[in-house]
């Protein structure tokens, strides 16, 4: 079977089981766990940040992220496909008591300043003032497209400017990078505080990172520990996690596949892809007269998984598990189902 439906189907290798078996290990909740330290002293070098913490999952992070920048009652503006706000459970509003703004980022997903600008909200005695803009790179429901630089600074340059923090979910910000080919800071330094998951591409069983200052840190802690999230001898987890931070040049090879697949099921009647920008491919399903869950049964019986995307999309992801072979194997057995 070769699974397109997510990055997230990586199975941890060799080395980071090894990383796992060997880790030096004490109880994190009281700060005493050397392989999470060292992990999350590496995470915030790597984004250009002052800390980092270890979270269990990127909607942990995202969630935890949204609390401490936020009061309760408060307004946050978010794009109106994003992550946060299409697949979190409402949580910024369960966990955080905020009542969400939605924004349209159009093709990227990311709102301009022009409009950032229109949604914030002051504060007085009607209205609940506007606590945070939360962006996303790469933007998952756009068809994993990398935004540069430039347009997440011009959002949050103007959220800033109102005197409003600004979270980026970057689940997959080093795919952004690794596809505009620019330095992950030039990305991050626009941003007060940024998510990546070390679960998706880079290849880790478990874990993702918060980061940002010392003191939003700080109090990131504090957060993580009321929603459940405090973890113990989590260095066994932590040790893959340092291998994954290795594998961020691995990347491009994930994007490499990604064009190699969206060329290869291009000329298959009825579909309609989008050329893919990072390891993440869309198809537009509804020329071949199918549901995208019947696609999905027929790319099955040949041997290949994808995922349903909303109305009459199929998305297909490429990962460190799948190679150029597979990749091959995939696009015939796309072509065979819907012959
Ligand atoms: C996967 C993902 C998350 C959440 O990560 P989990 O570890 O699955 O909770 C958040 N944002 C984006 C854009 C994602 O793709």
């Amino acid at each position: 079977m070769i699974d397109l439906r997510s990055d997230t189907v990586t199975k941890p290798d060799d080395e980071m089981r090894e990383a796992a078996a060997g880790a030096a290990v004490g109880d994190d909740v009281y700060g005493e766990d050397p392989t999470v330290n060292e992990l999350e002293d590496r995470a915030a070098e790597a984004v250009g940040k002052e800390a980092a913490l270890f979270v269990p999952t990127g909607t942990m992070g995202n969630q935890v992220a949204a609390r401490v920048h936020t009061d309760r009652g408060q307004e946050a503006v978010v794009e109106r496909e994003s992550h946060v706000y299409k697949w979190e459970l409402g949580g910024f509003a369960q966990h955080s008591g905020l009542q969400l703004r939605p924004v349209d980022g159009g093709s990227r997903g990311v709102p301009t300043g022009e409009q950032v600008r229109e949604a914030y909200v002051a504060e007085d005695v009607h209205r609940p003032g506007t606590g945070l803009l939360s962006l996303e790179n790469t933007h998952n429901s756009k068809g994993g497209v990398a935004i540069d630089p430039e347009r997440i600074g011009a959002a949050a340059a103007a959220a800033r400017d109102l005197g409003v923090p600004v979270h980026l979910d970057g689940a997959r910000v080093f795919n952004a990078a690794t596809a505009l080919d620019v330095s992950v800071t030039e990305i991050t330094d626009h941003v007060d505080s940024v998510m990546f998951c070390l679960s998706k591409g880079l290849g880790a069983p478990i874990g993702s990172m918060l980061a940002g200052s010392e003191a939003f840190v700080e109090e990131a802690r504090r957060t993580r520990k009321l929603f459940g999230g405090g973890m113990r001898q989590v260095g066994v987890v932590a040790g893959p996690g340092l291998r994954a931070l290795e594998n961020v040049s691995d990347l491009a090879t994930d994007h490499e596949n990604a064009r190699a697949l969206a060329e290869g099921i291009a000329d298959v009647e009825g579909l309609s892809v989008q050329e893919p920008e990072t390891n993440i491919v869309l198809a537009d399903v509804s020329g071949t007269g199918l549901e995208p869950d019947d696609v999905l049964d027929r790319l099955e019986d040949r041997g290949v998984r994808a995922t349903p995307f909303g109305p009459g999309t199929v998305r297909f992801c490429t990962h460190r598990d799948v190679d150029r072979e597979d990749v091959e194997r995939a696009v015939e057995g796309v072509s065979g189902a819907l012959a």
